[in-house]
């Protein structure tokens, strides 16, 4: 694409692994893109991440994968276990038979180490210009293009925007508005070095432990030299959406009636980082005219499907394909991106609402739960993950 002057120019505000996938998607439709981002330098926070084969599908339609695949950890199943009990409810099997039938793997990798694999491509493409401490506050749409200003005062022209400026977007402020649920649940996260993990619990699969209003989850990272740690509760407190430093001792009393085999990864981390969460109801439309949203900024999600940044890798590769289908009118691609995004995330976050609601059950419900999967078979669980895991650049222009 060096030679060939490109067809037209988009901003992409946001330099996180929506925006970063966006930016690679558009370039390949032969878009020159601005990326935009606040921090001054480009990066994720630590944490480790899930992803399905949908996500390596994104992942290699974008030029990703591979580098991706070098950094992460191929997973042997993942677990949910009744962390009142002790015992095994659910091992879905994500081996070979996991990955011919979903066309990917199942892997877990920290998030840095997501990001840069996608960074890595983005800075050595040639239409992407990268801008750093760049804070977006304002957005003027005029007749054929769109304005973004800074919080200096710069003024950026181009054909159009992107918004990934994640779930308190500025993008989306301006045109649509935002409109959160915060839900009540925190999470608390850390990374533990090999050493601290408890021996029993240094299993290679996501493993969660469903409990009465809470649940922990923990999986390797970095070739098992490391592994993440989540607990989540149903706060007591009035939540404020947002992200602060924890306390070990809020931790704790959140997680009395716990099983002690889950219970003991409480003790392990030194610091936790404490998310007060929040999603939103879905709307029919992310933008209109030459605007549109992607990743979190339209569509945030709690984290119980483990989906958020894959559907933002998705998002990305159908936003490119659409304007590729429109050949280039910009208007009708990121309408047609709307089309087929819309329905299929609003799925997710309704979807997400329900397993935090299942995860998290108590009494009756909770035996129910366990019945309920009790004795299913892998081909069953891979049936009901079908419409979760079966999405290809090849059908993302198909409504799913
Ligand atoms: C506890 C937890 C666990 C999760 N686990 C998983 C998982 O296992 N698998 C999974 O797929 N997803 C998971 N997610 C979801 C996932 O983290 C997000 O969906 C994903 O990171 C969203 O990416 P994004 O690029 O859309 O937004 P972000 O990562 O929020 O990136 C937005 C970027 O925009 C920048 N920005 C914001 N405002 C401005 C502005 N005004 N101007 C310029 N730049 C701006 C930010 O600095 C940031 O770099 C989890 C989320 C949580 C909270």
């Amino acid at each position: 694409m060096t030679a060939q002057k490109a067809k037209h120019k988009i901003i992409v505000v946001g330099g996180g692994i929506g925006g970063l996938a966006a930016a690679l998607a558009l370039t390949r439709q032969g878009v020159e893109v601005l990326l935009l981002e606040q921090a001054a330098h480009i990066g994720e926070i630590g944490a480790g991440i899930q992803l399905g084969p949908n996500a390596f599908n994104a992942l290699d339609a974008l030029g990703a994968g591979e580098a991706t695949r070098q950094r992460a950890v191929f997973t042997d199943s993942m677990i949910m276990m009744d962390a009142v009990d002790g015992k095994e409810v659910v091992n879905i099997q994500t081996g070979e038979n996991f990955r011919k039938r979903f066309g990917g793997p199942y892997a877990v990798i920290h998030r840095a180490d997501i990001h840069l694999s996608i960074l890595e491509a983005v800075q050595h493409d040639p239409l992407i210009q990268f801008k750093t401490s760049t804070h977006v506050v304002d957005l003027k749409v005029k007749k054929g293009g769109v304005e973004v200003i800074d919080a200096d005062g710069n003024v950026y022209k181009a054909d159009a925007v992107v918004g990934c400026d994640g779930t308190k977007s500025a993008i989306r402020e301006k045109t649509i508005g935002r409109d959160h649920r915060v839900t009540g649940h925190v999470v608390y996260r850390a990374v533990v070095e090999l050493e601290n993990m408890p021996e029993d619990l240094r299993i290679n699969a996501p493993v969660l432990w469903a409990g009465p209003r809470c649940h922990l989850v923990h999986y390797p990272l970095r070739g098992g030299q490391q592994y993440n740690l989540v607990v989540t509760f149903h706060s007591r407190k009035q939540e404020e959406w947002g992200v602060t430093d924890g306390s070990k001792e809020e931790v704790m009393t959140y997680f009395e009636g716990v099983h002690p085999r889950p219970r003991q990864m409480l003790d392990r981390p030194t610091s936790w980082r404490r998310w007060a969460t929040a999603d939103a109801d879905p709307v029919d439309e992310w933008g209109t005219g030459l605007c549109t949203l992607l990743g979190d900024a339209a569509h945030p999600f709690a984290q119980y499907l483990a989906q958020g940044a894959c559907m933002a890798l998705e998002d990305a590769v159908t936003l490119g394909e659409a304007v590729n289908r429109c050949r280039g009118d910009l208007d009708a691609g990121f309408r047609l991106y709307e089309s087929l995004r819309v329905p299929r995330t609003a799925r997710v976050v309704w979807s997400t609402r329900e397993m935090g609601r299942i995860y998290h059950a108590k009494g009756v419900e909770r035996t129910v739960r366990n019945l309920l999967w009790k004795g299913k078979s892998q081909e069953q669980f891979y049936a009901g993950l079908e419409w979760l895991y079966g999405w290809r650049k090849e059908n993302c222009l198909e409504p799913r």
